[in-house]
């Protein structure tokens, strides 16, 4: 009898645990092709009042550039950095063309599914490639991962949305996913969801800086206004707290606006809008970039992340305690001289140095990491002799308290 009272007990006082809790929601949305600049020339009150409530940070695509990670400023490209928290090295996706991503760097919808299966994913998708190849619904490669709610594919329905038409095809597409987004947030409340839209790139292609690519990005705001005002309606008639975090996936040309794809400081130079304002002191410091937000998505909405994804991200959470950023790695003479910097100068912690020289996370399989070194966080730097591990690739991991970082290292003599 007393085993049962315990029992009973205790699942009150669980229960009590799990529906005491606010449920933690996230929206992110893509709005494609807008540089940093223009953004910041543009009216965009709506957005202005989501940044009030939260904050408006400078960002960048495009990885490393001149190193391995560099990758192009180029949408799909863009975005799969978004949804897997890497660089093209990794994930593998160069071009709007998505042959071949390497599903083995899983997205934000994947682990949030393998550890939340009855929690809600939604994509609201200008683009219907975003859903069906980046987050790989019902792939055998994604575990079969299911989007629960998905509005998208308009841009092949000729009979809803003609080719021709007073109103751009692209904009009445972007209103309808709009629409679709809004409703569902309004309804049902999915726990993780992406809006993706297309509009304003279009215009910085056909049209460059110009009238018409101002005019996009301002129905952009409106449309963003809308979003907002569904997720206030979900946080003031229920127990829910979310997240809207805003970005873009690339810049453009410093010319004339029309073009992306390359590296200048325009191409790469791009921003993000969140509504939270509890952001920890990271992009204070460095400018964070779109690999940031897998991160601290994952940690706004309680998602433990693996180990071996852990290692394997690229960015750093701009949520929550940070131990160390800034992370490099130079090669000279059989060593490796390896620095970074603490978030918090009152951290006392330890720094482990962990060095593979496989890469087998890239084939779906692990990595043999060996404890190259120990080092104190504020010492910021320690060098390792490499002479007995011989090799043209290393995978350098740093391990803090609160995170961890990681570079490639590739020695040009052993290439
Ligand atoms: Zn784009």
């Amino acid at each position: 009898m007393k085993v049962k009272i315990f029992i009973i007990i205790g699942m009150l006082m669980c229960s009590a645990t799990v529906f005491g809790q606010r449920a933690k929601k996230v929206v992110f949305v893509i709005a494609d092709g807008i540089p940093a600049d223009v953004l910041e020339s543009v009216a965009t009150p709506h957005m202005d009042a989501i940044a009030r409530s939260g904050r408006y940070l400078r960002a960048y695509v495009g990885g490393g550039k001149g190193t391995y990670s560099e990758t192009p400023t180029i949408s799909a490209v863009g975005y799969n950095s978004l949804l897997t928290g890497t660089w093209a090295n990794k994930h593998n996706v160069w071009d709007n063309d998505i042959a071949a991503p390497n599903y083995h760097y899983p997205t934000i919808f994947r682990l949030f599914k393998d550890q939340y299966p009855q929690k809600k994913i939604a994509v609201f998708s200008s683009w219907l490639d975003n859903r069906t190849k980046l987050v790989g619904d019902g792939l055998p490669e994604t575990n079969k991962i299911r989007v629960d709610i998905a509005a998208d594919g308009y841009e092949h329905d000729t009979i809803h949305f003609p080719k021709t038409g007073p109103v751009h095809r692209m904009h009445r597409i972007d209103e309808e996913v709009t629409d679709k987004a809004v409703q569902s947030i309004r309804k049902e409340a999915p726990d993780l969801s992406w809006i993706y839209l297309e509009y304003t790139d279009d215009m910085g292609h056909a049209h460059g800086d110009s009238p018409q690519f101002y005019e996009a990005v301002e129905m952009l705001d409106k449309q963003m206004g809308r979003v907002w005002d569904a997720i206030r309606y979900r946080q003031d008639k229920f127990k829910e707290d979310w997240m809207i975090i805003i970005t873009t996936d690339h810049g453009r040309s410093e010319a004339d606006g029309k073009g992306h794809g390359g590296q200048s400081a325009r191409q790469r130079s791009t921003w993000m809008i969140t509504s939270n304002p509890a952001l920890n002191t990271y992009p204070d410091h460095y400018i964070p970039g779109v690999v940031d937000i897998f991160p601290s998505v994952a940690r706004y909405i309680n998602i433990t992340i693996p180990p071996a994804a852990g290692r394997e991200l690229d960015g750093v959470p701009m949520i929550g305690k940070v131990s160390l950023a800034d992370m490099k790695v130079n090669y000279f003479q059989n060593k490796l001289d390896i620095t970074w910097m603490p978030l918090d100068p009152a951290e006392q912690g330890q720094v482990k140095v962990w060095i593979t020289t496989t890469n087998n996370v890239k084939t779906g399989g692990a990595d043999d990491y060996k404890l190259a070194g120990v080092a104190a966080l504020g010492q910021k730097h320690l060098t390792v002799d490499v002479k007995d591990l011989p090799s043209g690739f290393y995978k350098v991991v740093l391990e803090g308290a609160h995170n961890t970082l990681n570079r490639w290292v590739m020695p040009a003599e052993k290439k």
